[in-house]
């Protein structure tokens, strides 16, 4: 069958169509500046990209051209709109109301409301989504892929902050974690790769995109993750800050005369490698940067290796082993130094890199030794697919 995968954001919007029995993508796309002006690129696969401008003075504009376009007799890919068996939406907070995927219903739908004040941008924007596909395509199942629902098996040690209780208790003030879907799916697969049943391994998958997250997954469980309450937490990365003392807000409050608002900002969009390095967010800038020489842009790759290696460490330490480090996203796929630097740092835990195997971008490897007792993998991950195959499992 046909399964439209949406991930929808507050003024962009990605699609793919897969068809679920060979799990090949049939066509994907992006709508982006919804509500500016409108720009789509379409894809159908084996043809080049179509990009076009287009008013979308909503997203309701935006998924109209979406399949419009699927279904348009030079650039489509399906006949008709009967050709789409169900749709998959990705969802970001689900909260402790979600611990898997969910058919969407009325009922779903308030209950993911109830989770927006911990999402307050994300939430509304996939929501606005879920509600255009099912007055466009009236009567299609739908189901909805949270972020957070693969954490929810990590126990209370794991996610609940050393802050009063009740915060948690009455308002569920705790880490929830987020790339879930990315963690999931590259857990399985890394469990694929080295022909082992998934409940016999402890695996760290390192989400290392312009998000970045790392989780520890034993026995294909989530356990513990460094995302928290919301994406700002963990690690280092594209823009933003992840750990800091909660102290320094107050600094920056006092000397900047900002309010949390602008703090937020700073901390969400200004910090991470770009604020540490002045030169980019992207490590492919910044890597030149460095190679010609700049002193900031490389303590910058340091540091954030530096950061990358601590939380490793400790989820060796929650799991009491740890059998895979596996490397993936942007980032985690495509730079071989960088996986190289994080692996350099585990020899005392018997890990070694093999440069040859290493040597690869954007493909499924194991880039250890055949000795190496712990393993190191380079996983691309695929959200879309594991939406779309969890919308088939559920309907
Ligand atoms: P993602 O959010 O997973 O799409 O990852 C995007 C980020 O991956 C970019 O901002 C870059 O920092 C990083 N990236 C992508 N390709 C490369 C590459 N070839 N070398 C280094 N970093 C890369």
């Amino acid at each position: 069958m046909n399964v439209l995968v949406i991930n929808c954001g507050s003024s962009s919007l990605k699609y793919q169509l897969i068809d679920s029995e060979t799990e090949t993508v049939l066509a994907k796309g992006l709508c982006e500046r919804i509500g500016i002006d409108g720009v789509l690129t379409h894809q159908p696969a084996g043809k080049d990209k179509i990009k076009m401008e287009a008013a979308m003075p909503t997203h309701t504009e935006a998924i109209g051209m979406v399949l419009d376009q699927l279904t348009d007799k030079e650039n489509g890919v399906i006949s008709s709109l009967d050709e789409i068996s169900a749709v998959g939406h990705r969802m970001v907070h689900g909260g402790e109301k979600f611990a898997c995927s969910a058919l969407v219903t009325d009922e779903m739908i308030k209950t993911v409301e109830e989770c927006n004040p911990f999402a307050p941008l994300h939430n509304p924007a996939t929501l606005i989504g879920v509600n255009v596909c099912r007055e466009l395509l009236p009567g299609k199942p739908m189901v909805g892929v949270f972020d957070t629902a693969f954490h929810q098996t990590m126990p209370e040690k794991a996610y609940l902050y050393g802050i009063p209780y009740e915060y948690y208790e009455k308002y569920g003030v705790r880490r929830y974690g987020f790339h879930g879907t990315s963690h999931q799916f590259v857990a399985q697969r890394t469990a694929e790769i080295l022909g082992k049943p998934i409940e016999d391994l402890k695996i760290i998958v390192c989400h290392l995109g312009n998000g970045a997250s790392i989780t520890a997954v034993n026995g294909g469980k989530s356990v513990d993750t460094s995302m928290g309450l919301t994406p700002l937490e963990g690690l280092i990365m594209g823009t933003r800050s992840g750990d800091i003392d909660p102290g320094v807000l107050e600094f920056i409050a006092k000397t900047d005369n900002v309010d949390i608002n602008e703090i937020l900002t700073i901390l969400n969009k200004k910090s991470g490698v770009l604020g540490l390095s002045g030169v980019s967010s992207d490590f492919r800038d910044i890597e030149a940067a460095a190679s010609e020489g700049n002193e900031r842009a490389k303590t910058t790759l340091e540091t954030y290796c530096y950061h990358v290696v601590k939380y490793i460490g400790s989820y060796v330490a929650a799991m009491n082993g740890v059998d895979a480090i596996v490397f993936t996203a942007g980032l985690g796929e495509n730079d071989k130094n960088t996986r190289a630097t994080i692996c350099s740092y585990f020899g005392y835990l018997g890990l070694e890199i093999d440069p040859k195997a290493n040597d690869i971008r954007g493909q499924e490897a194991i880039i250890s030794t055949q000795d190496s007792k712990v393993k190191a993998l380079c996983v691309p991950t695929n959200e879309e697919l594991m939406i779309c195959r969890e919308t088939v499992a559920l309907i």
